[in-house]
């Protein structure tokens, strides 16, 4: 079954499996509640932009005049997958769309079935639902701008910064290993000078590519800056993460640029290391640095390891 409706570029489906039952009449007083709740809801959604967020508060407040047993929200596209409890038999489930753009899935479930004037009053309120989840992903889109390298379309260094964080308190509270690699390309001045800045532009490009395809699943990569790059190789010890910069290398080594008239080649020296005990993301990044800078004074297209703090040193 299949019942479509319209609000002004607003689309609701209604999908899938839901069955009716007979209407039941509303008090007087239910009325005013559901007038109360449904008039209040568009200020209540507007308080967040988090998708997580307004999807939890049209829960509460819907809950309050529509009785059911479980929410469910999707949007496969961000990852969102919200569920408030374990289904029910009888469930009602609408597509969200706003001019072409898909703006996720809402099911609701429950025991006894859902009916026509329970419908009627749902898409009322998934009118008021659509617009702050519009404006939810379009945050969210923004925030993941700011965090991308345009160029690239690696992570930038601001995402850096947070994913280094974040991934070395994990490493800690899960006694887990964790190793950084920075790469730099070697020469690239002379590269720009004697190719041009638009060709050294694309040879950035080639080598984004290159380390995203021989990295693993796991590891994460950001240009950190002009032709410096980082991977942050979470559950990874030096030894291996040693062997994943020498395959980096060899792969940037490997690569063949082209300034439209020449054909060119570059190499990157590589810095690696692992967290030590206890250790902080401005320490390990700087250990990783120094292994770079001791890979450029011993003649470049090389990989150098900081030395690991082992138990016995500490
Ligand atoms: P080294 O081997 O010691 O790293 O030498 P290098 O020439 O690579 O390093 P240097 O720091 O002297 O020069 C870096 C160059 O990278 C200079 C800068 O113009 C260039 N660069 C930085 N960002 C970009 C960019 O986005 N595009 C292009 N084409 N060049 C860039
Ligand atoms: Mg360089
Ligand atoms: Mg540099």
């Amino acid at each position: 079954m299949k019942n479509q409706f319209h609000a002004e570029t607003a689309k609701l489906s209604l999908v899938g499996k839901h069955s009716h039952a007979i209407n039941f009449s509303q008090s007087k007083d239910d009325n005013q509640d559901i007038e109360y709740i449904a008039a209040r809801l568009p200020a209540v959604l507007q308080t967040s932009l988090e998708l997580d967020d307004v999807i939890g508060l049209f829960h509460k407040e819907i809950n309050k005049i529509l009785p059911y047993d479980s929410l469910h929200y999707q949007h496969q596209g961000v990852h969102c997958d919200i569920s408030t409890a374990n289904r029910s038999h009888h469930s009602c489930n609408y597509r969200l769309e706003m001019n072409n753009v898909w703006l996720g899935e809402l099911t609701l479930t429950r025991r006894t079935k859902f009916s026509d004037t329970d419908l009627q009053l749902l898409e009322n309120l998934l009118c008021k639902l659509i617009y702050p989840v519009r404006n939810c992903l379009l945050f969210r889109q923004a925030q993941n701008a700011a965090l991308e390298d345009k160029l690239t379309g690696l992570n930038n260094r601001a995402a850096f910064d947070t994913c280094l964080k974040r991934e070395i308190d994990l490493a800690h509270r899960q006694h887990r290993p964790m190793s950084l690699i920075v790469l730099d390309i070697d020469n690239f001045k002379i590269i720009n000078d004697a190719h041009g800045h638009s060709s050294g532009d694309s040879a950035l490009q080639l080598l984004a590519k290159s380390i995203t395809e021989t990295m693993r699943g796991s590891d994460i990569a950001f240009r950190y800056g002009g032709e410096e790059f980082s991977l942050i190789l979470s559950n990874t010890d030096s030894k291996s993460a040693h062997l994943l910069a020498e395959r980096l290398r060899l792969a940037a080594f490997s690569l063949v640029c082209s300034d439209g008239k020449l054909n060119y080649g570059f190499s990157i020296s590589l810095g690696v290391a692992q967290l030590n005990c206890g250790e902080q993301g401005s320490s390990l990044f700087d250990r990783a640095d120094h292994a770079l800078y001791q890979a450029k004074k011993s003649g470049r297209n090389v990989t150098f390891c900081a030395p690991t703090l082992t138990s016995n040193d500490n």
